[in-house]
């Protein structure tokens, strides 16, 4: 499959990727295993950058930003039209490799490579659309306006678990802003990221566009470290865990530099009396267990009025337990594995740490790989927290499909409840009454505090078209639709004077 993949793509001989080498890289520290997490088995090794072909890296990106600012921004939205079309033509090889090496399944892989198409669209129209504004001078004969101007080279950091679509936020955004992009890929992913930014490169160089895309794979301690901290990259955007963002907050910080943080989320839905919850169920259950539980918008928390939790929670112990859950690449699978034994452990752990907690599990929570595969497969747990509402390990992400049910009476106490933890990404509410919806998204800001707000749909699934990210621990970075463009570029205010004559602001007299 991955083979087959590849080939269509042009990449089966790629300098970067060896699949006869796997078994035999283990003890090379500049080639990467990759393994497949349904079956466990390696399936090819990828070669590292150290410190020097990382300091090359960077030169030619920057070097490339000269030339590619100077490129009008219309100009730009046509390489990143044909980029886009060209993405279309390789969405279900690209699908392949992200089933193959993070256990997506097939039509969750394959709608990933979809959201590219779908920014790449966006961010051409953008390309006509980067607007500034004109504003009033207070002196006479002065005019006064903003535009916004190509920032440099972007560094972009991605998590394991959308080893395609987040680069392309970035990447299709900065792009028609007049920036180059050096990425830096998960460990875990970085078949996908070699056949993305190859693909992206070479319609670049089709259009005589050399260096645009950049792609640095390496230890976290030779290239990560470096990425954050080098003065050539004035934006870090990484997306990640609330641990990776402090430590890339801290480092650019100190450089006086700028950073887009998209990070941890622990969401909750809210489900209310008047709820429909069949609706409810079918939405929380794709929320929950989709991707594995492995998205940063995985539902973690239900917080559930306390006449229907018993009515809602046998909709979804039945649906869990009917859930396909296989290999990520067949037909009817809805549920993949893990990505490594190490996200099994992390299951296994907060299983037993939610029983030590008072917690009943009423579904899954075990290790159990399906028949035939050897790969990383947990069945998606539902825990009832104690009648006391207290279970401290919901308070923490657990990047696996555990859902903790809590209950309420008062919609204040709901609300308190959605909003008590550290990270602060997505968020839903189940209601058939405008007036609770309407609280939830209180304009004064007293509702939801996420950075995502739902009504009667999940916490996952975003749209491209809307501004992505999130508030607290999960950063505050926005990537995506809306106007999150304007993180990629720099304001510059003009003031221009047309009268002949020296006029101060605020009357000012200086003769
Ligand atoms: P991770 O934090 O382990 O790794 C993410 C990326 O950060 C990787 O590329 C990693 O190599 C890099 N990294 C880690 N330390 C670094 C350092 N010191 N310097 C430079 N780079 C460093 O996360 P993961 O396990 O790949 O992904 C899961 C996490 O990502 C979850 O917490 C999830 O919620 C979050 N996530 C957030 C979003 C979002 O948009 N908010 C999207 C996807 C995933």
């Amino acid at each position: 499959m991955l083979r087959n993949a590849l080939n269509a793509m042009g990449l089966s001989s790629h300098p970067r990727i060896n699949l006869d080498l796997a078994a035999n890289a283990a003890s090379d520290a500049l080639l990467e295993v990759v393994s497949n997490p349904a079956t466990g088995k390696a399936i090819a090794a990828v070669k590292l950058d150290d410190e020097r072909s990382y300091y090359e890296a960077i030169g030619r990106s920057a070097a490339a930003f000269k030339r590619w600012r100077e490129i009008p921004a219309p100009v730009r939205g046509q390489v990143v039209r044909a980029i886009g079309d060209e993405f279309r033509k390789h969405k279900q090889s690209i699908g392949a490799i992200i089933t193959a090496e993070v256990g997506k399944i097939t039509s969750e892989a394959v709608g990933e490579v979809q959201e590219t198409i779908d920014i790449a669209d966006f961010a051409v129209g953008l390309s006509r659309q980067l607007y500034g504004l004109t504003m009033p001078s207070e002196r006479p004969g002065h005019a006064m306006r903003e535009q916004w101007l190509p920032l440099g080279p972007i560094g972009v950091i991605s998590a394991f678990n959308f080893p395609n679509a987040v680069w392309a936020w970035n990447a299709m955004l900065a792009a028609v802003c007049g920036d180059t992009v050096v990425w830096k890929p998960s460990l875990l992913a970085p078949l996908t990221a070699i056949a993305t930014n190859t693909i992206a490169q070479r319609v670049a160089s089709s259009w005589g566009h050399e260096d645009l895309f950049t792609l640095v794979i390496g230890r976290d301690e030779v290239v990560g470290e470096r990425l954050i901290a080098d003065t050539r990259l004035p934006l870090i955007s990484a997306t990640g865990s609330c641990r990776m963002g402090k430590r890339v907050g801290e480092v650019v910080a100190k450089r006086l530099g700028r950073s887009l943080l998209e990070l941890g989320g622990n969401n909750a839905a809210i489900v209310h009396e008047d709820a429909d919850l069949d609706l409810a169920a079918r939405a929380i259950l794709f929320a929950a267990v989709g991707t594995c539980g492995q998205r940063c918008t995985t539902t973690r928390r239900l917080i559930v009025h306390e006449k229907v939790v018993d009515a809602l929670l046998s909709k979804l112990v039945k649906a869990y337990s009917s859930v396909r859950i296989g290999d990520p690449g067949a037909e009817g699978t809805l549920v993949g594995p893990l990505v490594n034994a190490r996200a099994v452990e992390g299951f296994s752990a907060a299983i037993a740490a939610a029983r030590t907690q008072g917690g009943t599990v009423l579904v899954g929570g075990e290790k159990d790989a399906p028949a035939g595969l050897s790969g990383y497969f947990v069945q998606p747990a539902i825990v009832r927290a104690p009648a006391s509402n207290k279970l401290p390990i919901a308070n923490e992400e657990t990047f696996a499909p555990i859902l903790y049910v809590f209950t309420f009476r008062d919609p204040e106490e709901a609300i308190e409840m959605q909003n008590s933890v550290a990270q602060g990404l997505s968020s839903a509410i189940f209601t058939r009454s405008a007036a609770l919806a309407e609280r939830f998204l209180s304009p004064a800001g007293t509702g939801s505090d996420c950075g995502l707000a739902y009504v009667n749909m999940g916490t996952s699934g975003a749209e491209i078209g809307g501004a992505f990210g999130g508030e607290k621990e999960t950063g505050g970075g926005r990537e995506s639709g809306s106007d999150s463009w304007k993180a990629y570029m720099r304001r510059q205010t003009c003031s221009i004077n047309f009268s002949g004559k020296i006029e101060l602001a605020q009357g000012i007299r200086f003769e």
